[in-house]
């Protein structure tokens, strides 16, 4: 089916070319997947444990090469490239304890004995965006193998390589053959393939509203299995009895990190009216010393968007009023500065929709309930900070808010030992953390009889 190159964003040359997989060989490599799962599920617990044990350790090994790649091909900062490598070995080290803890119960009925047990799926298909192919292709991989279940995996076309040398490492840990592959290629032929092949009993998804949608539609065909991690417009509420100027100066990283093409970005400022001058005084200090700049320099807080594409989508929510910009890089790469605009109310543009670019919206509210309010007019609802010295306040608003990830005095979002995963149309069910399991298995219930 031919290939196709892969580009760096940050100089517009071409870094490899990659194999477009056809529907053809996809099918073959679901069928290859289907036949090692015969043998992995049977694999002893231990023994399943030691291997992603190894597949971790071998990902640490390799965090320097990973996280070049990533920076090449993502246009990623060093700093959050290594974070995302190191990611990727975390999250396999926290699975590598499940196999031997992926406990059923015992029901007390009468005239025997009743047990559970959580059985693998099968095939699980993982399809991952261009936003951060490491953390979240490990996110579904990780416990997906840890159950029992072998993957196949898409990754973006604009950003397959770290997603393919995650395939070799694995291979090099001592992962069988078949029970972990990356299939590069179109969401429209390999992305799709899963949706409608029957050996595929679980979808993985994480991307935008409008594929994720498709996809759950897609599922319901064969009662498929899924989980979606989509979209976002997340708010940042600042309270006039923060401390303001720590808010402040952590406000640009907590939108234009990752140039903003972060599903949990805070793309939505909210500011008290009474502090708003004060506080968009601090944070136009700290955008302006925001450095946006070659991603592979230690000191880059941000570097280019992942694509002209992007780009011109970004740019088109520039014509509302701008508050103040950041600064960029002139010349190739596809390098927006940040920019802060002032919704003219909660029907503009920039308010409303994911724009996953280095832009945030900025709106004043009178009290709590008209935060909560305003916070809560969104079809998303996956993350969120809060930012008050006032407990009480705290607690009132991160139950009051809408959404699935929320941080009061931070901006963090995900830690791989919690549950991560959106309210209303930001996705459906929850990965990491201690239950992410359950989302790679079945209970059966079996009964003995004693007679
Ligand atoms: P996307 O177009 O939804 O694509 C995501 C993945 O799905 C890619 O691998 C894509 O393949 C594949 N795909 C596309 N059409 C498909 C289809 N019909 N069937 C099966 N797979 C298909 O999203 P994107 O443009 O890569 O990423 C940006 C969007 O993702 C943003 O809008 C953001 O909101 C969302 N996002 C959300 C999260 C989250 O955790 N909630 C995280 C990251 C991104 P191709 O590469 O071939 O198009
Ligand atoms: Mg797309």
């Amino acid at each position: 089916m031919g290939s196709y190159s892969v580009i760096n964003p940050s100089t517009e040359t071409v870094v490899t070319d990659v194999h477009l997989h056809s529907e053809a060989e996809t099918d073959a490599l679901i069928a290859k997947a289907g036949s090692a799962y015969e043998s992995w599920r049977k694999v002893a617990p231990g023994e399943r444990a030691a291997l992603l044990r190894s597949f971790a350790s071998e990902v640490s090994k390799e965090r320097e090469a990973l996280a070049e790649l990533e920076i090449r091909n993502s246009g990623h900062t060093r700093g959050n490239a290594l974070w995302e490598a190191d990611n990727v070995a975390n999250v396999l080290n926290y699975y590598s304890a499940a196999p031997e803890r992926l406990f059923g119960r015992q029901i007390p009925v009468p005239s025997g004995i009743d047990v559970t047990f959580k059985e693998p799926l099968g095939v699980v298909g993982v399809i991952v965006p261009w936003n951060f192919p490491m953390p979240i292709a490990g996110w579904g991989f990780a416990p997906s193998l840890a159950a029992g279940n072998c993957v196949v995996l898409k990754p973006a076309e604009y950003t397959p390589l770290t997603a393919i040398k995650l395939g070799e490492i694995a291979k090099k840990a001592g992962i069988p053959d078949g029970v972990f592959t990356v299939i590069t290629g179109k969401g429209s032929v390999v992305g799709a393939r899963f949706v409608t092949h029957p050996a595929v009993r679980k979808i993985v998804f994480t991307g935008s509203t409008s594929v994720g949608r498709s996809i759950m539609a897609g599922c319901a065909d064969q009662v498929k299995r899924v989980t979606l991690e989509l979209g976002g417009k997340s708010a940042n509420i600042i309270f006039a009895d923060a401390d303001v100027d720590k808010a402040a100066a952590n406000a640009p990283g907590a939108v234009f990190d990752n140039a903003g093409q972060d599903c949990c970005a805070r793309s939505r400022l909210l500011v008290e009216k009474r502090i708003f001058d004060e506080f968009m005084a601090k944070f136009e200090v700290a955008v302006k010393k925001f450095r946006v700049e070659d991603p592979s320099l230690a000191s880059a807080e941000m570097g280019p968007l992942i694509s002209r594409k992007q780009f011109e989508t970004v740019t088109s929510y520039l014509e509302e009023r701008v508050a103040f910009t950041g600064s960029a890089p002139n010349g190739k790469g596809f390098w927006l500065a940040p920019h802060v605009l002032l919704a003219k109310d909660t029907s503009a543009r920039s308010w409303r929709e994911e724009i996953f670019g280095p832009v945030v919206s900025v709106l004043a509210f009178e009290d709590e309930a008209d935060a909560i309010r305003k916070a809560n007019d969104s079809e998303y609802g996956l993350s969120g900070s809060i930012w008050t010295r006032d407990l009480a306040r705290g607690l009132r608003v991160a139950r009051g808010v809408e959404s699935g990830n929320l941080s009061v005095n931070s901006n963090s979002s995900v830690r791989y030992w919690t549950p991560f995963g959106g309210f209303k149309q930001s996705g459906l069910g929850r990965e990491l953390g201690p239950d992410a399991l359950d989302a790679f298995t079945e209970v059966k219930n079996v009964f003995f009889s004693n007679e």
